[in-house]
């Protein structure tokens, strides 16, 4: 409780799965949360769910790919909350599974946009209110894929690549000025990307989930939560020394 008392935080893609278990694990940590999001909807309802138990959490409509909806959503939200100190850059999208060679240009420039052209429409936008702050935590959500190659995914992987080292480069940049950047590699955590990936592949939902949990050596797939926690400790005061890190969360898929 409170490890998250007197900072404000921003979650794009924050209306389901992962970004939604941070979103909630933060606030019940005391954190004011805003919720970016093209889900009206779902984005709604879980800020009004959550201000209903008492915390302070509000829904902005952005597409992460548009920098001016991004910028006007940043000014909003600090304007609302009172500054900003913890940036999650979570919103993604996985393309579709197909082979380089059949990846067509405008599926390629999709996956790109939102996942990596996002996360610097974020991170361009948030660090003038976190440098007003003082200090400040960005997250950015790469993947497992981000480093190591899994197959038949080579949008995602570009992408989930670049991440990894706009966080370093980022973490170089503006640790002088006490902002930390790291980057989360989750494995397979059951969300809904996952679960429109597995119905897209296999006729038999159940046993695609069992299979691609058992590529884990920990046997199973993760849950929001498992990334969730790692989230609210990089966003936390506990982390202060912690920048440029890349945080592996994956039931040992990559220690191999
Ligand atoms: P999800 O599809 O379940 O949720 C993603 C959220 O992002 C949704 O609410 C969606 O509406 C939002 N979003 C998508 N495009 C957007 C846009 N242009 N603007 C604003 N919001 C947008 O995905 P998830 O599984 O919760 O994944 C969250 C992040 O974690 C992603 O970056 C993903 O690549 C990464 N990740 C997930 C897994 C996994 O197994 N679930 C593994 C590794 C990495």
């Amino acid at each position: 409780m409170n490890r998250l008392s007197g900072k404000t935080a921003i979650v794009t893609g924050g209306a389901v799965g992962i970004g939604r278990a941070c979103v909630e694990r933060m606030a019940q940590e005391g954190a004011k949360v805003a919720i970016f999001d093209v889900l009206a909807a779902e984005g709604e309802a879980l800020a009004s769910d959550l201000a209903a138990q008492g915390h302070t959490v509000a829904f902005w409509r952005v597409d992460v790919t548009n920098e001016t909806e991004m910028k006007a959503a940043i000014e909003a939200a600090v304007g609302q909350f009172g500054g900003l100190h913890v940036m999650v850059n979570n919103a993604g999208i996985s393309g579709s599974p197909k082979p380089t060679d059949q990846v067509t240009e405008a599926e390629w420039d999709q996956v790109q946009a939102v996942n990596v052209k996002g996360v610097m429409f974020g991170t361009k936008h948030a660090i003038p209110h976190l440098r007003a702050a003082g200090s400040g935590s960005i997250i950015n959500l790469s993947s497992i894929a981000g480093l190591i190659g899994v197959g038949n995914l080579a949008a995602y992987h570009a992408s989930k690549g670049a991440v990894r080292l706009m966080s370093k480069n980022d973490a170089v940049t503006y640790a002088p000025e006490q902002i930390r950047v790291n980057s989360i590699h989750p494995g397979y955590i059951w969300t809904p990307m996952v679960e429109n990936h597995l119905r897209t592949t296999s006729p038999d939902l159940e046993a695609a989930k069992a299979a691609a949990g058992s590529v884990h050596p920990i046997g199973h797939m993760g849950e929001p939560d498992d990334i969730a926690w790692a989230v609210v400790w990089l966003a936390s005061d506990e982390a202060k020394f912690v920048t440029g890190a890349e945080i592996a969360i994956d039931g040992g898929y990559t220690a191999r």
